[in-house]
């Protein structure tokens, strides 16, 4: 682990260099948000993004993601290991991306995931705009981010770095970086310590005393009625949510009807069919039938259910879903509000 120094204007050479002999993924603009996407130079990189519509999973597993392809009884695996560089991740999806590298590499490993991942080199970035929505500062305090390669921070008279395994050593060579005074890395935490404390919502409990609440009321039907009252059941909520990652996989076939591929798109919990079953001879069943129950699962998954497994809730605050959701009603602030006076 080395501490650096860039000024602000080496750090725009550093960016274009790296980015014109890497492929690169950054936050840049896009009308009045932002997205992340390819970088080709310096004035693409847009470090002062809030928060992006869609969280950084969609470049490990992509919304739409060739699994295999087949011609007969011959198959052969489709995965992608191309190196890539992510370049700006708020600390809050770091978090989330560690989250989805658990999930997707206990038990069954998902091999077209953490191919991707190795690849890649994620270098996090201090936040220096504060989205509408976000909670971060409230939630998960005991699940640090973790998995990254490196870290930069915006300081005073340029940028802190810090590099964190080789991957994010590596990336020194592209630019003019000095090793950083002490001064610098104490401003450098400073910067990201207030930060912690800008968000316009909070959380008001602690994720044990959520969890045990929100367990508690599994039963209480006419509570999540009345939550999901206005849910047009879209699913923006679990595709903008940086800790979903449930799919669904379908079979593509040419017209020749020998050969193919397969593929997955993303899913979500809060679709009416989402937890819908063939029994058979055409019957079916559909065991999250009403908006109550899917968007109860959809607390229960977030709050309580991976708590154990990950060390704390299954949400970093990022506030997605809150903006996402056109009848407003997605927000865990305020939802776990309610439940909480119940
Ligand atoms: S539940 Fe909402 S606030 Fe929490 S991580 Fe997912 S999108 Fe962000
Ligand atoms: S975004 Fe809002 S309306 Fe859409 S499924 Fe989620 S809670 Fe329902």
């Amino acid at each position: 682990m080395n501490d650096y120094f860039i000024s602000a204007n080496d750090f725009d050479a550093f960016v274009s260099k790296m980015a014109s002999e890497r492929n690169v993924i950054g936050p840049v603009a896009k009308k009045t948000k932002f997205v992340y996407g390819k970088i080709q130079t310096n004035k693409d990189l847009r470090l002062d993004f809030d928060v992006t519509i869609l969280p950084p999973k969609k470049v490990f597993t992509p919304t739409c993601q060739t699994l295999v392809t087949f011609d007969g009884s011959k198959f052969e695996g489709a995965v992608d290991k191309q190196p890539v560089v992510l370049f700006g991740v708020h600390f809050y999806d770091i978090k989330g991306l560690d989250m989805t590298d658990l999930l997707f590499s206990e038990n069954n490993r998902d091999e077209n995931y953490m191919a991707k991942r190795k690849a890649a080199t994620v270098i996090g970035s201090s936040v220096q705009n504060v989205s509408k929505r976000a909670f971060w500062g409230s939630v998960g305090a005991n699940v640090a981010p973790k998995g990254h390669d490196g870290f930069i921070t915006k300081i005073g008279a340029g940028y802190h770095y810090q590099s964190l395994t080789q991957k994010g050593e590596a990336l020194v060579g592209y630019g003019n970086f000095k090793p950083a005074t002490e001064g610098q890395a104490e401003e450098a935490r400073t910067v990201n310590v207030s930060m912690m404390s800008k968000c316009p919502e909070a959380l008001k409990h602690s994720s044990e005393a959520i969890a045990k609440k929100v367990r508690d009321s599994f039963k209480n039907q006419e509570l999540w009625a009345n939550l999901s009252e206005d849910c047009f059941s879209c699913g923006s909520c679990n595709t903008t949510c940086p800790t979903c990652y449930c799919f669904d996989v379908q079979d593509k076939w040419n017209l020749n009807q020998v050969s193919g591929m397969r593929n997955r798109y993303w899913d979500s919990c809060l679709t009416e069919d989402f937890a819908k079953v063939s029994l058979g001879a055409g019957a079916e069943e559909n065991f999250r039938e009403t908006r109550g129950e899917r968007f109860r699962h959809r607390f229960m998954r977030k709050a309580a259910y991976l708590n154990e497994k990950l060390g704390g809730p299954a949400c970093v605050g990022c506030g997605r879903c809150s903006a996402a959701c056109t009848a407003d009603i997605a927000d865990p602030v305020n939802v776990i509000k309610k439940i909480m006076e119940v």
